[in-house]
């Protein structure tokens, strides 16, 4: 087992995710794990990063797919005996114009940026080293979709005791009003994506709660973050930040020195803590 730092990010082949690669490749000490679902899309992310002088390596990682979260897990476990920063980038949005039913849309959204995502940090986050910092990227769409949301939902989802089974039974919910057509009546914001960055969000305040408990005196830190409006596929041509620009959160996060306990468990924008 090697004693060298590893990092790793989810859903790097493209978009944020790649640009963060790219930057921890630079100020990270140690490896750095550009994974992508696609290992053809994820070598050559990883090639055009060789020719900017960068050295990332490639493992293959669908957060849809447990057996491909559990083959990670333990090629991580048997090489570096766990993981030093964790960033969960991946994510799925549809287009505005998309007329895919909202039901759908919800089913699908939900899956991936929360339901996967949850599945790969009950495999992953067990790995974390003292001192290891995990980033779950959100979105600020999170705080705007909970305005939207009933009195009765803002409470349970700012609560400070909810438990992760709570959280996924309100997502379970969500996901079954939306396919029956009344999740604005019964108190959902009416974004499939602002639902599922809501998710993030609260099951970030929640990792960190338990990290607490669990790793207490480990030094880890767990927080959300917003890149920002960044020029991907997923925001388009008219953002306003570029991928490179986008990563400078999560990676500012990804890299808080040893020495800070704090930002702990917040959602992050701008690397400044934002209101919940
Ligand atoms: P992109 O669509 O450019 O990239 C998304 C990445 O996630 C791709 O690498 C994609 O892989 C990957 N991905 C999707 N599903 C899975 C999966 N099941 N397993 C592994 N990887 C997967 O989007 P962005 O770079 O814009 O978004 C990155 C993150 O930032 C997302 O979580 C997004 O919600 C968030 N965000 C983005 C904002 C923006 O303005 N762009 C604003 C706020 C938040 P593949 O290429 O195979 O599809």
């Amino acid at each position: 087992m090697s004693g060298v730092r590893v990092a790793l990010v989810t859903g790097g082949n493209k978009g944020i995710g790649l640009a963060i690669v790219r930057a921890l490749c630079k100020q990270f000490h140690g490896d750095v794990y550009l994974t992508a679902r696609n290992p053809q899309l994820g070598e050559e992310a990883v090639q055009d990063l060789k020719k900017e002088g960068l050295s990332p390596l490639f493992h293959q990682l669908d957060i849809n797919d447990q057996k491909s979260i559990q083959c990670l897990r333990d090629f991580l476990k048997d090489k570096y005996g766990g993981l030093d920063v964790l960033i969960n980038n991946a994510g799925i949005a549809f287009k505005v114009k998309d007329d895919t039913p909202f039901g759908t849309q919800a089913e699908v959204t939900l899956k991936t940026n929360f339901f996967a995502t949850l599945d790969a940090c009950h495999e992953l986050l067990p790995l974390i080293k003292p001192h290891g910092r995990v980033v779950n990227v959100s979105s600020m769409v999170s705080p705007r979709a909970l305005a939207q949301c009933s009195q009765e939902f803002q409470e349970r989802f700012r609560s400070d005791t909810i438990t992760e089974e709570e959280l996924v039974k309100l997502m379970e919910q969500f996901v079954e009003d939306a396919k029956n057509g009344v999740h604005q009546k019964k108190g959902w914001a009416n974004t499939a994506y602002g639902m599922s960055k809501i998710g993030v969000t609260v099951l970030s305040r929640i990792q960190a709660r338990m990290l607490k408990e669990t790793r207490k005196g480990d030094g880890i830190i767990l927080n959300a973050c917003c890149p920002g409006w960044v020029r991907t596929d997923m925001a388009g041509p008219n953002a306003t930040k570029s991928p490179d620009e986008g990563a400078v959160t999560p990676v500012y996060l990804a890299l808080l020195p040893e020495s800070v306990d704090s930002p702990y468990g917040e959602l992050v924008s701008e690397k400044k803590v934002q209101p919940w």
